[in-house]
């Protein structure tokens, strides 16, 4: 599905290469590795790291899971998860084959938290699933370093949420590095769906490694059966036709992604009328149960259900169906590594697939905006943690926070990125409970250097013109190849 012509070049004994299949046969229940991830886990075995880029699908978490089994020596491997769903997920496939994994995370009661610290510190585990947030529990710290043999393996999926290159900045992730070391220095594999070659520095400097102790071993950036166009549209009229031709011309299931969730429900209303197949709908604000409802109609639906699915990409982050046969931006994302992610969920199947970004001016404006709210003045920042000072509760929601510094009618999405910036900060953390913070300390006003807000909003508005530059291409293609640089055969020459 994903051919990748890597030559294999580490030594590794063959008593190690008989372990590897047999866990892979008897553990996994596999026949046989994939190209990648054969040369993945051949470099961890040897006792060596590896940044591994592969598109969601081909199997990044197997070049992990393996070696914490097949590794022989005492310990075990931990895993940095963004997720709380995923790796719920991951923990209950490798439980479901009888293999000893567990996760640690703000859902469980403290009781049952402890009851799994003290199981991980006996060493009950070969896999232990946590956010890199929970580094800063001095329990978990305590449980880890208990381990007999300590953790023999690190693996950092979603990687690219350390960079500020990548589109996913995470305060906690940036520390993995500092993580790392109080682990040990570990083998370290981390892993993602896209990274540029900035965010592929930046991934390997944040863990205190290089090309040589984490080589990039990378999938090919194309995917030939995709075909990749983008449609100048005036109107909503414009985007309907669109949606249908393309819709006609590719039975089977397709996602139609907007940016606003206002924008998606006025278009389900539309397409309800005007296109024969049933729509379901996905976004943020969906309640928990809903979403898993959509989701699992989403994966069961038949090709011959026709379904078409409108989104929010809150929508796709582990999604893994086959048979996706058009993927439709009815607005143009933020980013072109958004945009290679989403549409690298089509045609997983290696059939013709249809990749189509429908823009306009307005649309544009959109994510102007979203970069406006990403990036909030030093005045504002201020004025919310003076407000959370001030709060004389020990912990607050962004609503109670938003009413005290802003006012009724205070800019919700503005705030929301006040808020993860004043946790990359340290002056807020999460307390547990959804959507409730707490002050850790007073913001020292100088900590806030506006030199670094200015260079944080140009980058992402450069980010936005690599959008427009692929929706004027006459090859959009060859701009994402370009842009995310060399992948398969030529990412790793040695
Ligand atoms: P990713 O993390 O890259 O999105 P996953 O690890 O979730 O991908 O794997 C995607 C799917 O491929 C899963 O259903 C997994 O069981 C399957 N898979 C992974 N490796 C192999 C293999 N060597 N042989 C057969 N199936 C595999």
């Amino acid at each position: 599905m994903y051919p990748a012509q890597v030559p294999s070049n580490t030594a590794i004994t063959r008593s190690q290469q008989a372990q590897i299949e047999s866990v892979l046969r008897e553990r996994f229940g596999f026949t046989a590795l994939r190209p990648l991830q054969r040369r993945i886990i051949e470099r961890l075995m040897s006792g060596a790291g590896a940044l591994a880029i592969m598109p969601t699908g081909a199997g990044k978490s197997l070049c992990y899971q393996l070696p914490a089994l097949a590794i022989d020596r005492p310990g075990t491997t931990l895993v940095f998860s963004p997720l709380i769903a995923l790796m719920e997920d991951q923990v209950a496939a490798l439980r479901a084959k009888g293999i000893r994994a567990v996760y640690v995370n703000s859902t469980l009661d403290r009781k049952e938290r402890l009851r799994r610290y003290a199981r991980i510190a006996e060493g009950a585990f070969d896999l232990v699933y946590a956010t890199p947030e929970r580094m800063h529990k001095p329990e978990f710290t305590e449980a880890l370093s208990s381990v007999p043999g300590g953790v023999k393996l690190l693996a950092v999926d979603e990687a690219h949420c350390i960079s500020r290159w990548g589109h996913d900045l995470r305060p906690a992730y940036q520390r993995v590095g500092e993580f790392r070391g109080q682990l040990g220095s570990p083998v370290t594999i981390a892993l993602t769906a896209t990274a540029t070659p900035e965010c592929r520095d930046d991934i390997k400097r944040a863990l205190g490694l290089d090309d040589d102790s984490m080589p990039t071993i990378s999938a090919p950036i194309d995917r030939p059966n995709l075909t990749i166009e983008t449609r100048q549209t005036w109107d909503d009229d414009a985007k309907i036709d669109a949606i249908r031709d393309i819709a006609a011309s590719r039975p089977g299931t397709g996602i139609v992604y907007f940016a606003l969730i206002k924008d998606l429900d006025r278009f389900a209303d539309l397409l309800r009328h005007r296109l024969d197949r049933p729509i379901a709908i996905y976004h943020g604000r969906l309640d928990p149960a809903q979403k898993k409802r959509v989701y699992q109609r989403f994966i069961d639906a038949a090709p011959g259900d026709n379904l078409l699915l409108l989104a929010t990409n809150a929508f796709g982050m582990g999604v893994d169906k086959p048979d996706i046969r058009f993927i439709i931006h009815a607005q143009i994302p933020g980013s072109l590594e958004s945009y290679y992610q989403e549409i690298g969920r089509a045609g997983r199947d290696g059939l013709p697939a249809t990749c189509a970004m429908l823009y306009s001016a307005d649309d544009l404006a959109i994510q102007h905006r979203f970069v406006e709210w990403a990036n909030p003045g030093a005045d504002l920042l201020v004025r919310i943690a003076d407000a959370a000072e001030r709060s004389a509760h020990e912990d607050f929601s962004e609503d109670e926070l938003r009413l005290a510094a802003l006012g009724k009618g205070g800019d919700g999405g503005r705030l929301q990125h006040c808020f993860i910036t004043l946790e990359k900060l340290g002056v807020f953390e999460p307390t547990g409970f959804p959507d409730r913070w707490r002050l850790t300390r007073p913001l020292d006003h100088a900590e806030i250097d506006p030199a670094e807000i200015e260079a944080k909003t140009k980058r992402d508005l450069q980010r936005l013109l690599n959008v427009v530059e692929l929706t004027r291409s006459d090859d959009p293609r060859r701009v994402i190849l370009d842009y995310f640089g060399p992948g398969g055969e030529n990412a790793d020459p040695r």
